[in-house]
């Protein structure tokens, strides 16, 4: 499977820069993983969004969220070829959030046209895990440490490898072990210094820590705060983990 970065800015985006969103695609499953400012226009580098089997959102933050109403339009406009309404998955109460954005107010079928909406709250549940297969793939959702109920995931494709990606979290150690067994994190790293601000996001410096103890090979940082020189979140990062690494790009390609 690949993972392409398509929005890695934290909080707002810049010139060529977009707020969250991945695309997890092992053909022909395409998976949205978050859809933030300009993440869309992104997308379309790649695929016909019509085209996509489901969509994810971590959790209703704008910078993870927004895309979803011009991709409404879009939908409109450009049906899907068997003309089925595209899934998306969201924590409980999403779907209200998604409402309140909506000028026109809710006419209860504005997103509902062209969405099916599921909580992943309706999932299986293991332990504190939520999981769904989409297609041949699995994912695998645990509550974040974040200001509003975030999940972060593990997806495995059908050989048994798999990726993290920590949404938007603090420093929270009891998150570690869901990571365990993953070859590739794609960590958020909003901060710069040694301690974050409990309760909100990850400095890179403890990012690293995160993914060492996790036993990563390979760690991605994303979700930098857009004013900061990403040189000095990956030196952070590096003295932590203990080796290279990388920070993520809009359009960079995670091969697994
Ligand atoms: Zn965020
Ligand atoms: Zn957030």
């Amino acid at each position: 499977m690949n993972i392409i970065a398509l929005g890695t800015s934290g909080t707002y985006p810049r010139f060529g820069r977009a707020c969250s969103g991945y695309l997890i695609a092992d053909d022909p499953v395409f998976v949205q993983i978050d859809l933030g400012t300009g993440a869309l226009a992104n997308l379309f580098r790649y695929l016909d969004p019509a085209n996509l089997s489901s969509i994810i959102l971590t959790h209703m933050h704008a910078d993870h969220v927004l895309d979803i109403y011009p991709l409404r339009y879009y939908l409109q406009y450009n049906h899907r070829e068997n003309d089925g309404k595209i899934k998306v998955y969201l924590p409980e109460g999403g779907l209200e959030v998604l409402h309140r954005f909506n000028p026109g107010g809710d006419n209860g079928n504005f997103l509902e046209s062209v969405f099916d909406f599921e909580s992943i709250e309706s999932f299986d549940k293991y332990g504190d895990d939520f999981s769904i297969c989409i297609g041949s793939l699995y994912f695998r959702f645990r509550k974040t440490d974040h200001v509003i109920p975030a999940y972060a995931v593990v997806i495995e494709n059908r050989a048994g490898r798999k990726v993290g990606y920590t949404s938007d979290t603090s420093y929270e150690e009891s998150l570690i072990n869901f990571f365990k067994d993953c070859e590739v994190l794609i960590c958020e790293a909003a901060y710069q210094g040694e301690q974050g601000k409990k309760s909100l996001h990850m400095t890179a410096y403890e990012a690293g820590i995160f993914a060492r103890e996790a036993g990563v090979k390979k760690l991605y940082l994303t979700h930098l705060w857009p004013e900061l020189n990403p040189e000095v979140s990956r030196k952070d990062a590096e003295k932590t983990f203990g080796d290279e690494v990388i920070i993520l790009k809009e359009h960079m390609v995670i091969e697994i």
